[in-house]
Parts: structure tokens; sequence; C-alpha cells
């Protein structure tokens, strides 16, 4: 059995574990990934990108559906999900190649197959051919994200079946568009596919058991998101439980579901996307002989540095209990590449870290909400501002949301260090970076107030909504 060492090696190549491949080489470690399916993980095959593929094609018939507003006369449009299928795959496929060819060029050794650790940071790698080889790192990085959860009897079709039922997995591989979908979930990846399918033309049914979607964020943006998803005709049900469905023969089912004081309800649809969140995936990892941890909710348990018990073995990314967001997985990667570099690096900042939820009206925040940081024990100063009163959103005819900031409150009354910025809104996940710099910066009112924004644009609701909190205004 061949036996290579590497300074560095990576189980898992999504987000996590080829960013740490990536920034690793590029100070200066050798290093080897293994991946059990295709480079890019979830994010990139299963995940971010194609969701946000079908998002622009959903985009897309909206803005023709609106084409005669801006004066373009166009016929009926029609929708070829199809087609829409086919350039997401071909926006994956183009990245994933790309992604490979690039770990080449840097001497990235990808290795084909399923990794197991083992004692003294030993890695096993069963090949798909069936043949075994062995990798030692003096450093190893567990990166083996997360899968979707699911709800007994809502169980998706095995692999190369079709059924009414289906994870983000399945709801991206679909090639023709279901006239009736229910959502169980209003998260965040949800509410995503709500807003792609009742933009395409479908009936949405949104089904949350707990008393609102999207908890957690702010209540003024969640509203706006309530009240637009209400303006596309998503039926959103909250407070409510489901309890089975009954397949009726023809590809559809029906959605049987209830609120605590109410009988059952029945929903007839041809869609159902569960979309309950997703569990760490460290089933596979071996971790036989090691003094890795991994607690009751699957979670491999690290420190501040991303360390397990198990000395110089990392964990990153979906598999440990952080913020499952992609962009964490690569600010992790980069704080373990740090720390096994003898680098000192600041631990990062969970509270803080940039959130973008891609729905129509967008959402972005970074920072606490209102309600959490008046929670907090903060004494706080709030200004919001509408998008309706933006010149560019009027232009672009996207009227709906608004932008928040929340700021510490002076001993003077004053406002001070900008906590939180909270967004909602067209292409607000564009514009989140200046309000997360400013969080993230600790910069207060009066220092981000100084800061100029291009006109017309729809950055300047941000200047503007810091601006007011100095007590002076342009527009407000
Ligand atoms: P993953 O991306 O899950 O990658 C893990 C990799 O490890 C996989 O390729 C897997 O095959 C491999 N693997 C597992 N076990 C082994 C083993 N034993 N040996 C070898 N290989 C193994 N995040 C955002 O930031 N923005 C978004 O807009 C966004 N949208 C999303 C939309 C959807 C529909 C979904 C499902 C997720 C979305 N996410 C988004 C979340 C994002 O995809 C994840 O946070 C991110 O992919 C996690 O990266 P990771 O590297 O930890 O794990």
């Amino acid at each position: 059995m061949d036996q290579q060492q590497f300074d560095l090696v990576v189980i898992g190549g999504g987000p996590g574990g080829y960013g740490a491949a990536l920034y690793a080489t590029s100070a200066g470690l050798s290093v080897a990934v293994v991946e059990k399916g295709a480079l890019g993980g979830t994010c990139l095959n299963r995940g971010c990108i194609p969701a946000k593929a079908f998002l622009e094609s959903a985009a897309v018939n909206r803005h023709v559906q609106h084409a005669a507003e801006f004066g373009i006369e166009s016929s009926a449009p029609v929708v070829n999900f199809a087609v829409a299928q086919v350039r997401k795959q071909k926006i994956v496929d183009g990245i994933v190649k790309s992604l490979g060819a690039f770990m080449k060029s840097k001497k990235i050794t990808v290795l084909d197959g399923l990794g197991t650790l083992g004692a003294n940071r030993t890695v096993t790698v069963q090949h798909p051919d069936g043949s075994s080889s062995t990798v030692v790192g003096t450093n190893v990085i567990l990166a083996s994200g997360s899968v979707p959860r699911t709800i007994p009897g809502f169980e998706p079709a095995p692999p190369g079946q079709h059924g009414p039922v289906m994870t983000s997995d399945e709801v991206l591989m679909l090639s023709s568009l279901p006239a009736r979908v229910a959502v169980i979930g209003g998260g965040a990846i949800g509410c995503e596919f709500a807003s792609t399918f009742a933009d395409l033309g479908a009936q949405v049914t949104i089904l949350e058991g707990l008393p609102k979607i999207l908890p957690g964020l702010d209540t003024d943006v969640a509203n706006v998101v309530v009240r637009s998803f209400k303006k596309k005709n998503i039926d959103i049900k909250t407070g409510v439980k489901v309890l089975g469905h009954t397949p009726n023969g023809y590809g559809g089912t029906t959605v049987h579901f209830g609120a605590a004081d109410s009988d059952a309800q029945n929903l007839e649809v041809d869609a159902v996307v569960v979309s309950i969140g997703r569990r760490p995936f460290a089933d596979q990892l071996g971790l036989h002989g090691t003094a890795v941890v991994v607690s009751d909710r699957g979670f491999v348990e690290v420190d501040q540095y991303c360390r397990t018990a198990e000395p110089g073995v990392y964990a990153v990314g979906d598999l440990i209990n952080t913020p499952a967001l992609a962009h964490v997985g690569y600010a992790e990667a980069i704080l373990v590449t740090k720390h096994i570099l003898g680098e000192s690096p600041s631990p990062i900042r969970y509270d803080r870290v940039p959130w973008a939820i891609y729905c129509h009206p967008e959402v972005a925040f970074s920072g606490p909400s209102e309600e959490a940081a008046r929670e907090a024990g903060f004494d706080v100063v709030v200004a919001k501002h509408q998008f309706r009163a933006n010149s560019r959103a009027q232009i672009l005819g996207e009227l709906d949301g608004l932008v928040k900031v929340i700021a510490k409150k002076n001993a003077d009354g004053s406002a001070g260090q900008i906590l939180g910025v909270h967004m909602v809104g067209p292409w607000v996940t564009e514009q989140l970076s200046g309000g997360y710099l400013a969080v993230n910066w600790e910069a207060t009112v009066a220092e981000v107030a100084e800061y100029i924004q291009p006109h017309p644009s729809l950055t300047e609701l941000f200047g503007e909504t810091v601006l007011s909190l100095t007590g002076r205004s342009l527009n407000a």
C-alpha cells in the first residue's frame, strides 16, 4: 500500500476543504484533499450555486412578466424548466472543472475516494476502483460537511427513482416545473425554493412549525418578506405540523398537516420540498483510534481554533456547530491554516458573520437584530429607511424593502458603535459588505457617516440610514 506524507491532509472537498487546500498551498504547505464525490461539495454541486442559478431563471421570468411596465412589449413568456436545468448544470460543471484544474495547477494532490481517519493522522482512502491507499498528514482537517435532514414518512425516493417528496438534493435535479409545491420548513433554504417556484409560476404553500417563517431574523425584515411572499400568492401556514402524506398515484401527493388546536388539513400538491435543515455528516470519517469527539447531535467538537481533541486534527465547515455557510467554511479554513503556521490568528466572531438569503426580496444581515441586541442588554438607537424612497430602487421597480441599523446608545443619548445592519430588498446580498465591515470593525455611526455612497445607487440607503443616526440627514 502506498503511503505519502503531506503537511496537510483534508477530508472533504467542499468550501471548507478546498478552501483550506488552496489557502494552505498559497502559504507554502504541501496538501492532499480526499473527496468521495465531486469537488466543490454541497455548495457547488447541490447548494448555493445551483439554487442561485434557479433563482436567476425565476428572476428573469419575473422581469419578463413586468417588462411592459418598462416600455418593453413581449409576447407571453413560457417557462421551459428543462432549459433552466441545463443552464444550471452547465454553470456547476464549469466551476467544478475550473476548480479541479486550478487545484492541479497549484500542485494540490486530489485523491478520489472515501477518506477515513485513524491514529497518528493517518488517512486511508478507499478508491472507487476498489483499491486503497494511505496518506499521512502532519496536520489533518476534517471537512466532510452535511446532508439534508428528513422527516419520518417524508423520505425522498431512492436515487434513480422519482417521487413527489424531495430534499434540496432532488429539487436541484428537477427538469420540469411542478405546478403545486408544498415547502416544509420556512427557513432560509425553504424560502429560497418557495420564492423560486412562485416566481416561475407555481402555486406554493409553506408549512412551518414555528410561529413565523425565517425565525431569528429581525422582525421588520421578516415582515417585509412575508408581505412580499403574499403578493406572490405564496400561502404561508405557520404553527403547523406535517402528519404524513398520501401519494395520489399520478406523481403527486396529498400532505396532511394540522395546527395544535385544529383538525388535520389536506393539501394536494405535485411536489413536496422537505427543507428542515441539514445534519453534520461525520458518518464515514472512521475516527477509530483517535480522540476526536462527535457530539450527540453529530457535530465534531472543536475549540475556538477549530482544533479537535486529537492533536494536529482540525474540523471546519458544516461538520462543526458554527453557522452552516460556505463563507464561514472558508474563514475557518484560513483560521486553521494560520494556526498550523503558528501565526496566532484571532478566533472568528460568529455573532457577526454576514448572512445572505437569496429569495425575492433578498435578505442580508450582520450582527444582532434589534430584539436580540435588546435581549443581550444593550441600550440601542435604531434607524430604518425604506427602499421606496431610494431613486435607484424606483428605477429598478423594486420598492419593497428597508435598511435597518442598530447602534449602541452613548451616555449622552447619541448613537455610537454599530452593532447590527439588517437589509431586505433589491440586491441587498451585494450591498451588505459595507454594513458587515462596519459591524466587524466595531465602527461608530460617526465614522461610517463620513463615507460617501455613489449616486444613484441602492447603497445610498445604507449611507442615509447611518447618517440619520447622527441626528441629521439628507433625505429622511
Ligand atoms: P460540504 O460542502 O457539504 O462538502 C463536504 C464534502 O465532503 C462533500 O463533497 C462530500 O462528498 C465530502 N465527504 C464527506 N465525507 C467524506 C469522506 N469520508 N471522504 C471523502 N469525502 C467526504 N451557504 C452559503 O454560504 N450561501 C448560500 O447561498 C447557500 N445556499 C445553500 C443552498 C442550499 C440548497 C444548500 C443545501 C446549502 C446552501 N448553503 C449556502 C450552505 C453551504 O452549501 C454549506 O454551508 C457548505 O457547502 C458547507 O461546506 P463544507 O465544506 O463544510 O461541506
